[in-house]
């Protein structure tokens, strides 16, 4: 539902952006049908590019005008998780979450979801969120770098750091799985291997890199990367689907010794048996990855250039664009998992 609300000017640390693109993740899919709880009414949508057009006092990074990405980690720069760089996991305090930015006409909040609301025509975020991009970058490619790019390459660089000549296998490859896939297959992986229900899904898996596909409907797909990594299974998994299901999938295609990367996340409460001894024994290694341990202000400016460059894939990401009035049937595309990935363009 497309209605008009109030949005704060920036105060000190905070800029406004006017969107130009916002992609459609699956998170905001999951928050509009509960998986994760929340309050209502909010506004979602966390993979925005646009224009600064105000800035709050203090803040220096950008000016009205500057071309930026708008992602979800709001980090305060002091607390002990972003004095380690692991910014993802910010604890501090933020202004713009106590009072929140958005309210309807009557005076009553909007939850900001995700702490973006960028399924609207402009977003009040804190500066930490904003990073400039190069001039002139089409926004519906740049806006994946927000959130699909950095989760799913992230996961590779960041989380698990994958060397070159490893054997990796990615279960799931919507938007984020194929970032892992290129992610990967930028990191020199000697075997890329994509597992996914959705042959179109795997054929896009090899415009990014993959190097064999396995369809997990059709085949029993632990055993299928067994059977390409002379029957020990891969050295890192990356699991992006979000169930338990896939999980249990991804540990049994993992090597002894391996790593299995969690980054699609479950809904809350959600469990999966596992059994500790088999994994003290194998030594093998569960990691968990919040947004590809993303550092924005330092991750986003190289994967622009490396887009730049030619040698990451964003434009062959979009599959589908739609008007902001045209938002349910944007969110039914995504949900039905047409295409990679849907962005609202304004
Ligand atoms: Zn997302
Ligand atoms: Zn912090």
């Amino acid at each position: 539902m497309v209605e008009e609300v109030d949005l704060d000017e920036p105060a000190e640390g905070e800029v406004m952006v006017r969107v130009s693109a916002c992609g459609i993740c699956h998170s905001d899919i999951s928050f509009i049908e509960g998986a994760w709880g929340g309050a209502l009414p909010a506004v979602y949508g966390h993979e925005v590019a646009g224009v600064v057009t105000a800035v709050g006092g203090g803040v220096e990074k950008v000016k009205p005008g500057s071309e930026v990405v708008v992602t979800l980690v709001r980090s305060c720069g002091q607390c002990f998780y972003c004095l380690r760089g692991e910014v993802t996991q910010c604890e501090g305090k933020f202004a713009i979450d106590e009072r929140g930015p958005i309210r309807l006409p009557d005076g009553r909040p909007v939850k900001q979801g995700l702490r973006v609301a960028g399924f609207a025509e402009y977003v009040t975020v804190h500066a930490s969120q904003v990073v400039p991009v190069a001039p002139g970058m089409p926004p519906e490619s740049a806006c994946l770098l927000a959130c699909a790019v950095v989760t799913g390459v992230g996961a590779v660089r960041n989380t698990a750091q994958v060397p070159a000549g490893a054997s990796v296998a990615v279960i799931g490859v919507g938007g984020v799985g194929l970032n892992s896939v290129q992610g990967a297959a930028l990191a020199g992986a000697r075997q890329v291997i994509a597992v996914d229900i959705s042959d179109s899904r795997l054929e896009s898996a090899r415009l990014f890199g993959a190097t064999h596909v396995v369809n997990s409907k059709q085949h029993d797909a632990a055993e299928a990367v067994k059977g390409l990594t002379e029957g020990r299974g891969a050295d890192y998994t990356f699991i992006s689907a979000g169930s338990p299901a896939a999980i249990e999938l991804g540990l049994a295609m993992s090597r002894r010794a391996g790593a299995v990367v969690i980054v699609g996340i479950t809904a809350t409460g959600v469990t999966v048996p596992v059994d500790p001894g088999e994994l003290a024994d194998s030594g093998r290694r569960v990691l968990g990855s919040k947004m590809g341990s993303v550092h924005p202000d330092a991750d986003i400016p190289a994967l622009v250039e490396q887009y730049r460059s030619g040698r990451l894939k964003l434009d062959e990401l979009v599959t589908a664009r739609f008007p902001l009035d045209r938002i349910n049937e944007a969110i039914d595309t995504a949900a039905h998992g047409q295409g990679i990935r849907t962005v609202i363009v304004f």
